[in-house]
């Protein structure tokens, strides 16, 4: 595709200190950048503009400190009765052939209110990456919405069992699903998973289950039929939702973006230690095999593959403790509040 000369706009507020001034600005710079996908080739005048209570530090000097040998353009916006403070603007004018993502941080999300009402947080990433542990520590910190979306799938897999129907046959299944109803419900800020009525939370936990999920979840109509469920719940609160796709095709313009990621050996070996916990009678190697399986399952599917998506942070978490993991994304998401 041509690229297209676009104008990007983005806007955050500041305390009038050089400290805040200079993490401010970075942060508007470096999260417009990144969600435009921006290279410094591409771009060909950056404008910024403050109110003119924004005296401590030159908003663009940050810009130039920080290595963008773009030409730069600031100047002082009017002073009008009632408008935000200690607002710094910034216009971007580059070549890009993505969908220009307009950013407006902190304060500064009032301005628009129509792209900046409610946040999201996509966390995607392999089976047994730690993405389940790091969403519920997120969520209880930020005090938001976790959807477990591998649970949806799960009911599915599971409704797929009841019908002995083959897996492998997909028309067969989708006239299983065709009648299933899955409802999500929060009960002391826990999820529940309601199945045609009843509460399946537990019963989707089983290895048997979970291969049947990432089998069924490669059919076109089952990711269709769970879409709006995920969609809807991030329209009307704050969300953090993990799964597969989420960043790619669910909430392609989730404010927040992590690709989860762990070795198989340090997947499997979480996922032995929690099963073992429940009293199952698993071997590692056995989990290992699973694990490597739905790996594949996921990645070459051809509808929704397990991918990272281009705006996504990357995270290994082989070394990292979810609680660490967790207080990365709490920092990001709390510094662009
Ligand atoms: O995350 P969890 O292991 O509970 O997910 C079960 C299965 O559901 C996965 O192996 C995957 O195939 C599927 N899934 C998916 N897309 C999602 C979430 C889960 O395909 N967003």
């Amino acid at each position: 595709m041509d690229k297209k000369l676009v104008s990007i706009r983005g806007a955050v507020t500041a305390d009038n200190t050089v400290n805040d001034i200079t993490g401010a600005v970075r942060l508007l710079v470096r999260t417009l950048y990144f969600k435009n996908a921006l290279r410094n080739d591409d771009v060909v005048n950056i404008t910024v503009s403050a109110t003119d209570d924004i005296t401590a530090f030159h908003p663009a000097r940050v810009i130039r400190e920080c290595g963008f040998a773009v030409p730069l353009f600031s100047c002082v916006e009017p002073n009008i009765d009632g408008g935000l403070k200690g607002c710094i603007r910034i216009m971007i004018t580059a070549y890009s052939d993505n969908p220009v993502r307009n950013i407006y941080l902190r304060g500064a999300r009032a301005l628009r209110p129509d792209i900046s009402g409610t946040y999201a947080i996509a966390l995607d990433g392999p089976s047994g990456a730690g993405k389940s542990t790091v969403a519920k520590i997120v969520a209880k910190k930020l005090g938001i919405t976790y959807l477990d979306t591998g649970a949806l799938y799960r009911a599915l897999g599971l409704k797929t069992l009841s019908c002995g129907v083959s897996i492998k046959d997909a028309a067969k299944v989708e006239e299983c699903l065709s009648s299933a109803e899955v409802i999500i419900e929060y009960r002391d800020g826990a999820q529940h998973v309601i199945l045609d009525g009843e509460d399946v939370s537990g019963r989707i936990r089983t290895p048997e289950v979970s291969m049947a999920a990432s089998a069924v979840s490669a059919i076109p109509y089952v990711r269709q039929k769970l879409l709006s469920l995920q969609r809807e719940i991030s329209k009307t609160s704050n969300v953090i939702l993990d799964g597969r796709d989420i960043g790619t095709v669910v909430l392609p313009d989730a404010e927040f973006k992590y690709f989860l990621t762990a070795s198989p050996e340090v997947r499997a070996k979480r996922r032995y230690d929690e099963l073992a916990a429940k009293g199952e009678s698993v071997t590692f190697d056995s989990v290992l095999a699973d694990v490597n399986e739905r790996d594949k399952n996921d990645s070459t599917r051809a509808v929704a593959p397990l991918k990272q998506a281009v705006d996504a942070v990357s995270i290994v978490s082989d070394d990292i403790s979810a609680e660490a993991v967790a207080d990365r994304i709490v920092r990001d998401v709390t510094e662009c509040l």
